[in-house]
């Protein structure tokens, strides 16, 4: 019954969209997919070749290259060869994941191997994934959560203090972020305001929307 059920889960960095994917994979048993990697992978790959953001040619060949497959138990979650959390989170990553991600035929690409990934259920997690690469998703949650909010948690995620650094950095890659996907929800999307929420929090409210919108889904 399962098969080929995705819960989209989309919303803007910091939103806590991470946190809740991963709990949410493991409460209703699907793999988890975490389509920021793929682009991360991508950066990470590129930023070691000297493969210039705009050289749209030999990025789609670093992109043709990358495996994706899936490892773990708890939950069964997406991985790409070669790249472990760290390479993937550097500052030099974030700073031009975004210009890497614009290029369409880049974009174009990464939404077939997500569908591939998709296309037996996951929780698929991502800006995009509920507008454009399952808009047809039997769940699609929006995570909403003010700047302040945002740069708290990333902070924290990152085990650094709460600096200026985090904010410029996380500022510039929304407002880039959001020349090539809107940062809005998806149509049908559920929008969850994670401000006055915590991990637990958010995922006994997720859970709950499930249970209405897809009650086979939850155990
Ligand atoms: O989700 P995360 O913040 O890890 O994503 C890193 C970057 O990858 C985003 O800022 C965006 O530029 C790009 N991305 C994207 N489409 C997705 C997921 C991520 O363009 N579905």
């Amino acid at each position: 019954m399962k098969a080929g059920s995705v819960i989209a889960i989309d919303g803007a960095a910091g939103s806590g969209k991470s946190t809740l994917a991963r709990s949410l994979a493991r409460v209703v048993r699907l793999p988890y997919v975490n389509t920021g990697l793929m682009y991360r992978a991508l950066t990470a790959s590129a930023i070691r070749r000297g493969v210039s953001e705009d050289d749209v040619e030999g990025l789609l060949d670093i992109t043709r290259g990358l495996r994706f497959t899936f490892g773990g138990s708890d939950p069964h979650e997406l991985k790409v060869e070669g790249f472990d959390d760290r390479a993937l989170t550097t500052p030099d990553v974030e700073r031009s994941v975004s210009a890497v991600s614009r290029h369409p035929r880049i974009r174009a690409w990464m939404h077939e191997v997500q569908r591939a990934l998709g296309a037996d259920g996951a929780v698929m997690e991502g800006r995009d994934i509920g507008s454009v690469v399952f808009p047809d998703a039997v769940v699609k949650l929006y995570l909403e959560a003010a700047p302040a909010k945002r740069i708290e948690r990333r902070a924290r995620e990152r085990s650094r203090a709460g600096s200026d650094d985090i904010a410029a950095v996380l500022e510039a890659r929304d407002q880039l972020d959001a020349r090539t996907t809107p940062p809005t929800p998806p149509p049908g999307a559920v929008v969850i305001d994670t401000d006055s929420l915590d991990a637990d929090a958010t995922l006994r409210t997720a859970i709950a929307l499930i249970r209405q919108l897809a009650p086979e889904l939850v155990p």
